[in-house]
């Protein structure tokens, strides 16, 4: 095994190199990024990166510490093309080959069919998003978001911190249903309306219209919002678009075992775009989530560069989100009929458990971040429900007067 190759210049990808150099790797190592940049991270994109009075652009490693660790970067170019057989990717006219593959090229936003190209619409993905982002809001825009999800609630909290005008649209009565369930989804989704935000549940986008100057957002209620920056929060798709002929099995991402192997040999996936089996949940899962995008991008350069000490990937998913100077924590997954809340979002402090009947599956925190961690490993061991509620209820009386 002479040469590692990972595609995809972001999280997972980094994670893969530093661990296969950490586990000894002396071969050779080549990162393949689409986008011009270091690899930088994307949560503060749409938090500080938006918020603070001079935005940073938050690279995790300058050039020189790139060159420490002994890596061809191929930046600005993305892959094109994966020949399993002669085991090469290609790269616009050249054609890499590897050993072993890391595929981690994450997931790409979603746009609103037609709005692609208008001048104030965007969605929020990269850099060069966050900086169009921060200049329409810089300028003061009357601000438009699409989907009420943690991307497009972070992109509403900073508007609103900056006092300007913010109508979030969601297609669903209820935001943020499938993270976290209905009740919590219109817990956390009060933060918008007790901040100012105008939260329009249940319309859907007909069209945005581009006017040269002011984009004209109608939805499905007739009424029609004007607006000088509209940004697209509806979710994202895993970028797999370059694997299509070579084989590798994909399906709402690239499928993995445990062990983040793909279907062909050699070949590991890690990351927004992977979708593994988790054994602590027994099925195959796709997440888009920081922590494990990194912890599976070090699992998958380890297992790629010693096949044979190869180690198996498993997690409680873990998330966190930040609005209105509040922290949303979820662990686990908003899964089972049982359901209890302690505190609430008035309080400005509350934990939910999720249950199955049987044990615990999943927590929610606003503001509760000694808590949530040691929920987390709760779930991990499929501690018993009622067992569970009594620690939360525990953990509760020490912060509810
Ligand atoms: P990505 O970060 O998506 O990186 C993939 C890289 O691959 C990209 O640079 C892409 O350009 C590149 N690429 C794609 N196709 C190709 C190709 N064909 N060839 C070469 N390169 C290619 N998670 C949380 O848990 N908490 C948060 O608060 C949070 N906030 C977020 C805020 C924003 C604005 C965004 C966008 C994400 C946020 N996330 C958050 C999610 C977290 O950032 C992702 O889970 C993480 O970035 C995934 O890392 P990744 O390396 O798998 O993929």
């Amino acid at each position: 095994m002479n040469s590692l190759v990972v595609v995809g210049a972001s999280l997972a990808g980094l994670k893969a190199v530093e661990s296969a150099r950490k586990a000894g790797f002396e071969g050779s190592v080549t990162l393949i990024g689409a986008e011009p940049h270091l690899p930088y991270d994307r949560p503060p994109l749409s938090k500080d990166f938006l918020d603070n009075a001079e935005p940073v652009v938050p690279y995790y490693r300058l050039r020189h510490e790139m060159a420490d660790l002994g890596v061809t970067l191929r930046l600005g170019t993305p892959a094109t093309g994966l020949d399993t057989d002669d085991r090469t990717v290609r790269v616009g006219r050249d054609v890499v080959e590897y050993d072993s593959l890391i595929i981690a090229t994450g997931a790409r936003a979603s746009m609103v069919p037609g709005a692609d190209g208008l001048g104030g619409v965007h969605t929020l993905r990269t850099l060069d998003d966050a900086r169009a982002v921060r200049a329409a809001l810089d300028a003061g825009a009357r601000t438009v978001v699409i989907g009420a999800g943690f991307i497009g609630s972070e992109v509403a909290s900073s508007a609103r911190k900056r006092g300007l005008p913010v109508t979030l649209v969601e297609a669903l009565p209820t935001p943020l249903v499938r993270a976290v369930g209905p009740v919590m989804g219109s817990a956390c989704s009060s933060l918008h309306v007790a901040n100012g935000a105008d939260l329009r549940c249940g319309v859907a986008v007909s069209a945005i219209e581009g006017t040269g100057s002011v984009e004209r957002v109608r939805l499905s209620d007739g009424s029609v919002i004007e607006a000088d920056l509209v940004v697209i929060g509806v979710g994202a798709a895993p970028a797999t678009d370059w694997l299509e002929g070579s084989g590798i099995l994909v399906n709402n991402g690239v499928v993995c075992d445990s062990y983040l192997c793909t279907s062909a040999p050699g070949v590991y996936a890690a990351g927004d775009v992977a979708r593994w089996y988790n054994s602590t949940f027994a099925r195959l899962m796709r997440l888009e989530h920081w922590t494990s995008a990194q912890e599976q991008g070090a699992v998958a350069g380890r297992n790629a560069v010693d096949p044979t000490n190869a180690e198996p990937y498993s997690t409680v998913p873990y998330f966190w989100s930040d609005w209105y100077g509040s922290r949303i924590q979820f662990v686990g997954v908003p899964e089972g009929e049982d359901f209890e809340i302690f505190g609430s979002v008035r309080e400005g402090r509350m934990l939910a458990l999720y249950g199955n009947g049987d044990h615990v599956t999943g927590a929610l925190a606003l503001n509760r971040q000694p808590d949530i961690m040691k929920l987390r490993a709760l779930i991990d061991r499929q501690t018993d429900w009622r067992e569970a509620v009594a620690f939360a209820a525990k953990r509760a009386t020490s912060w509810l007067g």
